[in-house]
């Protein structure tokens, strides 16, 4: 089996192969490897391969790993952020992917207003509008967009989406690019800039390279298939 410093090696090289195919510099796409479910001491692994940027999706769980591994590290929230849990969520993590409704924003923009911090976000699309997965729906989102833009604490850096899983990298590509588009639409209706575009996981990041994204969000090809994949599929869609 490889090990977890290889596989990030081929990681890498896929990418730096996407950026190349699609013209795009190396140094604009981050690759963000998520932890969810595997150990502080696997994590360990990647760090000692030289990887520093990691993703979590429960603020329990990253509240347990996190203070067990070294405090040069970046994280990034990618999953569903419940309300009560913004207050522990905020000081662990340098960006929340997964902003997916007005009202949790609103949450997070009070919390950072007591407790004096600055959140950096995204805001989550449902880009194929299936019932069983959080996000903004597209036109919610543009209705929406002028009271987000109102909130003073949050700095909203671009967009993220979860595509529906597939077998097939290719079959995401529509939603890539729709998320691409959607950016574009919101930047020149709205005057601003929303330079992020966290897209891709194992199955479908070349193809998301090749569409934009700026954060990658890839576990399984770093450190192996997770136990209870697939409840946990359902539990993020
Ligand atoms: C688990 C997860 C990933 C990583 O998925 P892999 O298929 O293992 O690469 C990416 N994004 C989100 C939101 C996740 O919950």
């Amino acid at each position: 089996m490889p090990t977890i410093a290889q596989d990030l090696e081929l990681v890498k090289a896929r990418i730096a192969q996407a950026a190349a195919r699609s013209k795009r510099s190396v140094d604009d796409i981050e690759l963000v490897a998520v932890t969810k479910t595997h150990s502080a001491e696997t994590v360990r692994e990647a760090i000692d391969a030289g990887h520093l940027l990691f993703g979590e999706s429960k603020v329990q769980e990253a509240r347990t790993k996190i203070p067990l591994l070294p405090s040069n590290l970046r994280w990034h929230f990618i999953g569903h952020l419940q309300k009560n849990k913004v207050r522990h969520a905020l000081p662990l993590f340098e960006l929340i992917h997964s902003v997916d409704s007005l009202e949790l924003a609103q949450a997070i923009d009070r919390i950072a207003h007591d407790d004096g911090l600055h959140p950096r976000i995204l805001l989550e699309v449902n880009v194929a509008g299936e019932a069983s997965k959080f996000g903004f729906e597209p036109d919610k989102l543009r209705q929406e967009m002028e009271s987000l833009l109102a909130l003073p604490r949050l700095s909203i850096e671009g967009l993220m989406c979860i595509p529906p899983l597939g077998q097939d990298a290719e079959a995401s590509r529509k939603y890539f690019v729709t998320l691409r588009e959607l950016r574009n639409r919101f930047e020149n209706e709205f005057e601003l800039k929303l330079p992020q575009l966290s897209m891709g996981m194992t199955n479908d990041y070349t193809v998301a390279i090749e569409e934009g994204a700026t954060l990658i969000r890839v576990g399984t090809a770093i450190f192996g298939e997770r136990r209870r994949a697939h409840s946990e599929v359902r539990h993020l869609a």
